[in-house]
């Protein structure tokens, strides 16, 4: 459709008499679904230049930055693991690491559970450039502190949703969310204020409070009920 604005120009209009989303593609003028994947996607973007950026500063690589943010003081997960958590091949890992370990910022060391294997902590220097970047997404975080905690929790669990469909469906391998999660139980209190249950803990909980990477996850059998 097409339609004149104040100044006289003509644009491409959709059904509600707004210009079309590009997001759209043109194959549904309208498609609210498009749009909002759209959004992530720009989001995602924002998040991906945000990170590169402060890893060059840092003299890292993007990955070599996630590694980081991965890795502590005390020996930690296999090569293997790594690799399957960033969605990178296990070659694309041990060169990273080398080169982390040639600037010192990682050590290197027998894995004491199967003596085949290496697994890598962070050094003092390691640590220390840890603790710069880890605050890498604060501007992020800012921009979203005014909002309505309920509001936050809403957009929380539906990101969150998203990534679990899309981990059932094998496009990402690790997310350690609360919806992916085998504790996760949201069948005994729904109609409360606290809708969910972590039987790990036995704690009642609610959107503001689902974990997006928690360290006590375990993976539930994929096509079990969330
Ligand atoms: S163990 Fe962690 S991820 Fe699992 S339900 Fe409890 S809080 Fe959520």
């Amino acid at each position: 459709m097409m339609w004149d604005t104040a100044d006289g120009d003509e644009v491409t209009t959709a059904d509600g008499g707004l210009p079309n989303d590009a997001t759209t593609h043109g194959l549904a003028a309208d498609d609210l679904d498009q749009r909002l994947a759209g959004a992530l996607e720009r989001m995602g973007h924002v998040a991906r230049t945000m990170l590169s950026r402060q890893a060059y500063l840092e003299g890292v690589s993007p990955l070599q930055f996630q590694l980081l943010l991965k890795l502590e003081s005390t020996a930690g997960p296999r090569v293997s693991d790594l690799a399957i958590e960033l969605d990178v091949s296990q070659a694309t890992v041990s060169d990273a690491l080398g080169t982390m370990r040639r600037k010192e910022l990682v050590s290197k060391q027998q894995d004491p559970a199967d003596r085949r294997n290496s697994v890598f902590s962070l050094t003092q220097q390691g640590e220390s450039l840890r603790r710069r970047l880890a605050r890498w997404d604060q501007p992020i975080a800012d921009r979203l502190a005014p909002l309505e905690v309920g509001e936050k929790g809403t957009a929380l669990r539906v990101v969150l949703e998203v990534v679990s469909g899309l981990q059932d469906e094998g496009v990402i391998n690790v997310a350690r969310t609360c919806l992916t999660c085998r504790f996760f139980d949201d069948t005994t209190h729904p109609e409360t204020a606290t809708p969910y249950h972590c039987l790990l803990l036995d704690v009642p909980f609610a959107d503001p409070q689902l974990r997006v990477d928690c360290a006590e996850h375990e993976p539930r059998t994929v096509g079990a009920a969330t």
